[in-house]
């Protein structure tokens, strides 16, 4: 199956993802070191040197992405907030909070720890490369020239610092749900006292901000020259990307924001349908492919030995399977055993149910609790919800 992110490790009781956009920044980053910066101030480096020290810097780097998500994090979990998963992409990170913040206040405060952990990492790191010892030629002041006097520690501090102050800034673009467009929506949300209407004027700023990028980049990429950002089709490009990136945030946070709304208050044993199809242990793919044939809409089958669940199949495992293999296995060959199963629990919020079933991309979830499974609840069904809530809301958005 796809696999969009992989699991690294637990910190502070938070599991820690790497997303695969992650390998590509990583890997260009490495790249710009060890082809670009390093070799043009220091040719007398080996390439071997090179490559590692651009490696160690790539790896630092990742580090204080982490420790940014971690400020986040931590000032999340103090204010009561669980966060079960920090996803590492493209652009820094992604802490996946259980719910929105209770207020404006530790939204702000929340969303202010992320980039000043990278400002504060920035500074210091620029202030060690400064203190480290070098041996400058006597009255140079060019600050190019002094770069190639720095020592490996140095050089690698400075750059560590410089890109973190980038990170800090960038995160502060009011492009909600970047960071900047949470203090933002704070701001919004103290004002207005609502925090859904905070976020959708927040995520408008956000997609103005984001055809903005486009539209500089796209001016830059022609040969239009701006202050700081400069100009050229390479510039020019990245920005048109990151605008473009921005713009799908934006857009998808907004829709989830709607959907959040829509959907509180509703819990799994309202929208449920209780029974579910079930099938014997020793029930040929094949009886099983013609049974969803049958039952159109059933995608999950669960599994019965002995008249318990054991496990369950769905209908994405068998279709790939050709006619003979389908007739040569039984259900129990090809199950998932039921405690590895995805399951949700009557009394979880529909929201937890969606997200669910969206993430992972199936069309079925069983609902069990301590009496076993009750019943099915089916992603068509929030859907149909979704949208007879949504006429009756019009003007929400
Ligand atoms: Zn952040």
């Amino acid at each position: 199956m796809w696999k969009s992110s992989w699991y690294i490790g637990k910190l502070f009781g938070i599991s820690l993802y790497l997303h695969m956009s992650w390998f590509l920044i990583f890997f260009l980053v490495t790249l710009d070191l060890a082809l670009g910066v390093f070799p043009s101030l220091h040719p007398e480096w080996s390439a071997l040197f090179t490559w590692v020290l651009a490696g160690v810097a790539a790896i630092l780097f990742f580090v204080s992405i982490l420790a940014h998500e971690l400020a986040h994090s931590l000032v999340a979990k103090k204010k009561g907030i669980a966060i079960d998963r920090i996803t590492l992409f493209l652009f820094g990170g992604v802490a996946n909070m259980e719910h929105e913040p209770p207020t404006p206040r530790t939204e702000f405060f929340m969303a202010a720890a992320g980039p000043l952990t990278s400002l504060v990492i920035g500074v210091v790191c620029l202030l060690f490369a400064g203190y480290l010892p070098g041996t400058f030629p006597a009255g140079v002041q060019d600050p190019l020239i002094v770069l190639q006097f720095l020592s490996p520690l140095a050089l690698t501090l400075m750059w560590l610092g410089t890109v973190n102050i980038f990170v800090g800034i960038f995160n502060l673009v009011p492009g909600f749900p970047l960071d900047g467009g949470r203090i933002v929506r704070s701001f919004l949300w103290a004002l207005t006292g609502n925090i859904q209407r905070a976020t959708v004027y927040a995520s408008w700023l956000g997609r103005g901000v984001a055809i903005s990028f486009m539209a500089i980049g796209f001016l830059m990429a022609v040969g239009f020259v701006f202050p700081v950002l400069g100009t050229g089709i390479f510039s020019g490009l990245w920005l048109i990307f990151i605008g473009w990136f921005l713009y799908v945030i934006a857009r998808a946070s907004y829709r989830d924001t709607v959907i959040d709304s829509l959907l509180s208050g509703l819990r799994v044993e309202d929208v449920m349908r209780a029974g579910y199809v079930s099938v014997g242990a020793q029930v040929s793919v094949q009886e099983l492919y013609e049974l969803h044939l049958k039952h159109n809409q059933t995608e999950l089958f669960m599994v019965l030995e002995k008249g318990e669940t054991v496990g369950c199949i769905r209908y994405q495992d068998i279709v790939g399977m050709d006619t003979k293999e389908r007739q040569k296995h039984v259900a129990a060959d090809i199950m998932k055993p039921i405690e590895h199963v995805e399951r949700v629990a009557p009394g979880d919020r529909v929201v937890t149910a969606y997200r669910k079933l969206s993430q992972r991309q199936l069309q079925q979830l069983p609902v069990v609790d301590t009496r076993g499974i009750l019943g099915m609840i089916q992603l068509s069904d929030i859907v149909h919800w979704l949208h007879q809530e949504k006429r009756s809301v019009r003007s929400f958005g």
